[in-house]
């Protein structure tokens, strides 16, 4: 198959391109490398890298018009890039995806799109169905403009689908983790893992009790493409992730003991963290029913084997800055 990948050069982008070209798929990313990083495909010798924008539409029909199919992951990802630039949030991520829409329908080529466990919002359900109501904070609140953008994207999406039959699937992806992700946009792991080893203290944000479940992207990048490749699962929005709640507490001395660092943990509030009005959700989990039923889906790697690789990919990245 020829197969595009917007934001190939992601962190989810680049392990979905070494799966791809592993089973012999001619691979283009198109990434404009503001979050990605070139070093991320760079080993990748059957993959070809467009660097411009989802938002360039000439270059997105071009690509598209080559390809059998699309895996759309570009986007403005990561709470502390999306409460920092808005703007670039909202526009990045429904204007490119409109256009992604707009072009693959053009050519009807099939689709995947990468949405987000946010679109659920601050829901105090125990476990997050794809069916269940969201709950999103007002619009001053920033952080909520990432959710309400994802949103629309699955809104317009699925019209595609119910007007025209555009043979597309949603997939939405809960907290996932593993090599190559960078911390810098707020992403907790990678972040906790250098503070770690470089026996700095451990910043658990408000009273460290809040949960998350974290997938591992090996275990995630193979359900993307087998939703690709099921025709009969068009039209349908699917929950990634895992089932292990782990407090940001529990995390953090977790990580502490496995890289048998001497830090501590220093706590900091979320307006220290993320600004003023800042609010985040207590639990997050979703539930695997339905994409278990459709693919035989089940995340495979625990959080301790996750942590475990997260930490050694850091420990060489910090040598390899050295
Ligand atoms: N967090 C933290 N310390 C950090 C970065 C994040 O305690 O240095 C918390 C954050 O407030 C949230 C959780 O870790 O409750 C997960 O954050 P992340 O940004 O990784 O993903 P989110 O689930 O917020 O999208």
């Amino acid at each position: 198959m020829r197969v595009l990948v917007t934001g190939g050069a992601g962190f989810i982008g680049s392990h979905l391109c070494e799966l791809l070209t592993a089973r012999g798929d001619k691979v283009f990313v198109l990434d404009d490398l503001s979050t990605g990083r070139f070093e991320n495909i760079e080993h990748l010798s059957d993959v070809t890298c467009i660097i411009d924008s989802t938002l360039n539409q000439e270059i997105v029909r071009d690509l598209v018009r080559e390809v059998d199919a699309v895996f759309h992951l570009a986007a403005t990802v990561g709470v502390q890039l999306v409460v920092n630039h808005p703007i670039r949030t909202i526009v990045n991520n429904i204007q490119g995806t409109e256009t992604i829409l707009e072009e693959t329908c053009r050519y009807r080529r099939r689709l995947l799109i990468t949405s987000t466990s946010e679109v659920y919002g601050k829901g105090a359900n125990a476990v997050f169905n794809e069916n269940d109501d969201r709950v999103i904070g007002p619009t001053h609140r920033h952080r909520w403009c990432y959710a309400a953008s994802k949103a629309i994207d699955e809104f317009l999406a699925l019209a595609y689908w119910r007007e025209k039959r555009h043979p597309v699937v949603i997939a939405r992806l809960f907290n996932t983790v593993g090599p190559r992700q960078t911390g810098r946009y707020g992403m907790v792991i990678p972040t906790f893992a250098r503070q770690a080893l470089l026996n700095e203290p451990l910043t658990v944000y408000g009273d460290g009790k809040q949960t998350r479940c974290f997938a591992y992207v090996g275990d995630v990048t193979p359900a993307l493409v087998t939703l690709m490749d099921r025709s009969d699962l068009r039209g349908e929005v699917y929950n990634i992730g895992n089932n292990e709640p782990v407090s940001m507490e529990a995390l953090a001395k977790r990580v502490i003991e496995r890289s048998g660092s001497e830090s501590d943990i220093r706590y900091v509030p979320y307006d220290q963290a993320y600004g003023p009005g800042y609010e985040d959700m207590r639990h997050r989990e979703p539930c695997l029913k339905k994409i278990g039923e459709a693919i035989g889906y089940a995340p495979k790697t625990s959080l301790d084997e996750i942590l475990d690789i997260v930490i050694a990919d850091t420990r060489n990245r910090l040598q390899r800055d050295v």
